[in-house]
């Protein structure tokens, strides 16, 4: 039997590129001679092994037959006899298709290293098509390394949006790799490449119309709604932002893909139509509660933090109290983060400094300062307690703004 290195480290490795976890291919051995070895079995649908010491995976290498629609749809075949080559052969892309053996020699049937050099995405096989995840994968892959998607293979990816065949992805998968997206180097490539095979009008159709509908040029010089969104997505990413502040980037403006033409480009309470197409859209695809919690607060109120200084102490209370941000401090930072992404997201704002959310976790900590378990206790009247907490939190914003030398904005 032979052992090869191959997939992700192999690549990785090829690109200078630190390397997480190791995969390996087996040729020439069958399972009972794998568990003789000692190796533990743990594949349900093909055989795969973990090594006993290393714990790392072994596959024995098989070869794939589409025999029905979706992604379960497969029949494997794992024997002895079956080669290297053949294994390959089932991969997606050529530069996840490089093997390498234990002398340290690459094996590479289908110029993955060549396609690595070129920074260049491209199928291994006609049976590309029979996996609709991989078009997932190949957006993903374009985010990470910035990678060209070759043309044969773009269009074997609008093949599989046109026939339906992406639309047999399960929910969790497609959050899967979208999540996974969403945290890579420059998500809107993800993106950009969905949308170029006609894949997101098919997984992301509330994104995909976004596309072409204009903006105020005043405040959005970008003026594309979906180049903004786009433009916030990436900003969060550079920041590194977390997952729930990215995906709520993603969100934030789908409301503004159901406004009346008529009113283009303006968009009054779009914040509320992003907040039901937000719900709907995380209900279909099972997003977790996490991103899912964080995306409604920030599709709901984004608007409100760019116009901060002008806002009355009770409108700042109110924002506080309706993000629940003193139960949740940790989600109202990530919403203000958010907000930044939306006001940095736009063409010439890149390096602008939005001071709006700085002023709101100063407002915030002012408020958070409040013992409201001490005003309650001051007070004789059970039924009066909310009212007293209320107020000496608006007491609290009220003597913040007075020494924060704002007071007279906030008219
Ligand atoms: P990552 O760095 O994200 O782990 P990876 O390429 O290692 O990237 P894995 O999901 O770990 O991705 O898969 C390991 C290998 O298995 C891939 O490199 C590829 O050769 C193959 N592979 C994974 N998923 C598919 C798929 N849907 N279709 C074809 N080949 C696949
Ligand atoms: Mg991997």
């Amino acid at each position: 039997m032979k052992i090869y290195a191959v997939g992700g480290a192999v690549r990785d490795e090829l690109l200078g590129l630190p390397v997480a976890d190791r995969d390996y291919v087996v040729v020439g051995a069958s399972p009972d001679e794998m568990v003789r070895r000692g190796f533990r079995p743990v594949g349900k649908d093909f055989p795969v092994f973990l090594h006993p010491d290393t714990h790392e995976e072994y596959a024995l290498a098989r070869t794939e037959r589409k025999t029905a629609r979706g992604y379960k749809g497969f029949q494997v075949y794992a024997a002895p006899e079956v080669t290297l080559e053949e294994d390959l052969a089932r991969r997606d892309l050529t530069i996840n298709a490089i093997a390498k053996d234990e002398a340290g020699n690459f094996i590479d049937p289908y110029g993955g290293m060549a396609d690595l050099k070129a920074g260049m995405l491209r199928h291994v096989s006609p049976a590309f098509i029979e996996d609709p995840v991989r078009v997932l994968r190949a957006a993903r892959f374009a985010a990470r390394f910035g990678f060209a998607i070759a043309p044969e293979t773009l269009a074997l990816m609008r093949e599989m949006a046109a026939n339906g065949e992406v639309d047999a992805l399960v929910p969790e998968r497609v959050w899967q790799e979208l999540s996974r997206g969403l945290m890579e180097k420059i998500p809107s490539r993800m993106f950009r490449a969905l949308r170029e095979c006609g894949a997101l009008a098919r997984i992301l159709p509330e994104l995909d119309v976004l596309f072409g509908v204009p903006q105020t040029e005043q405040y959005h010089p970008e003026v594309d709604t979906g180049v903004h969104v786009m433009m916030v997505v990436d900003y969060a990413a550079a920041q590194n932002y977390s997952l729930p502040v990215r995906f709520a980037a993603l969100t934030h403006d789908l409301g503004k893909g159901t406004t009346p033409r008529e009113a283009w480009p303006r968009h009054i309470d779009h914040e509320a139509r992003s907040f039901e197409l937000v719900k709907a859209l995380c209900q279909r695809l099972r997003v977790p509660n996490d991103c899912r919690e964080l995306a409604l607060v920030v599709a709901r109120f984004h608007g409100i933090p760019l116009r901060a200084f002008d806002l009355r102490p009770e409108t700042i209370l109110k924002l506080l109290l309706e993000t629940d941000s003193l139960r949740q401090p940790r989600r109202f930072e990530a919403f203000l983060q958010a907000c930044t992404a939306d006001f940095c997201g736009r063409l010439g704002y890149r390096d602008a400094v939005f001071v709006q959310a700085d002023f709101l976790r100063e407002a915030h900590k002012a408020t958070q300062e409040v013992d409201a378990g001490a005003v309650a206790r001051q007070c004789d009247d059970p039924t009066k307690i909310r009212d007293r907490v209320y107020a000496a939190r608006l007491e609290a914003i009220k003597a913040w703004l007075g020494k924060s030398g704002r007071a007279g904005d906030a008219g």
